[in-house]
């Protein structure tokens, strides 16, 4: 699939509203700033597509761009923002859960975490539930050309190590810098890969 081909569909504002569940998707989830709107842009090829989506008020929505008229990329809303009360945010958990669980044309998981703050609570957690839910996760480390080459390396170690000490799942951990272009590449490879299942 090329990915130049990502088009804006939709916003939903909870996962009743996305389109059909036939074809297949792939989500994309961090914390709020964790550079997900920036990757997207940058696995796009595109530099605008998911920063349409980051008006003040839409933050919180689900935004759907189409690739294929079967093959969708889904931006799940930022997490960890201080400014939601905690009831909301406990639905918005449960309800992503859920998600992950019954969304059947699910076919993967991206997990966007700043390289300079990995592996938070609420990363680990939706890395588990991706994993609980029988599907491939894939984890870019964000921002890499914030790091020194070694620090990114022992970075990249840890965060492998501790997923594979506590989760046994398929996982693939990537270092990523949409400023630079690292791991571009590789990463459509994996999203690829996912799709051709
Ligand atoms: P989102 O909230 O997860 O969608 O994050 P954004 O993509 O909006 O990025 C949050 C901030 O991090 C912005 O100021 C970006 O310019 C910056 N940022 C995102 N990706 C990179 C990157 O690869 N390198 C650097 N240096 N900054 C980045």
């Amino acid at each position: 699939i090329d990915f130049r081909l990502a088009q804006f569909v939709t916003s939903a504002p909870d996962i009743t509203h996305l389109p059909e569940d036939i074809g297949m998707e792939i989500a994309f989830a961090g914390r709020s700033n964790a550079g997900k709107s920036s990757a997207l842009n940058t696995l796009t090829d595109h530099r605008g597509l998911a920063h349409i989506s980051k008006r003040p008020g839409r933050t919180q929505l689900i935004n759907v761009f189409r690739l294929t008229d079967d093959k969708r990329l889904i931006d799940l809303p930022g997490y960890g923002f201080a400014k939601v009360p905690l009831e909301m945010k406990l639905a918005w958990q449960e309800k992503l859960a859920q998600y992950l669980e019954e969304r059947r044309c699910l076919k993967g998981l991206v997990v966007l975490m700043d390289i300079r703050h990995p592996l938070k609570d609420l990363d680990f957690n939706m890395i588990r539930w991706g994993v609980a839910a029988q599907m491939p996760v894939l984890v870019l480390l964000t921002k890499a050309d914030k790091l020194k080459q070694a620090e990114k390396q022992k970075t990249l170690r840890t965060v492998k190590a501790r997923l594979a000490e506590e989760l046994d799942g398929e996982i693939v951990v990537q270092l990523f810098s949409s400023l630079k272009g690292t791991g571009r590449e590789p990463a459509l490879n994996v999203l690829n890969g996912w799709f051709r299942r």
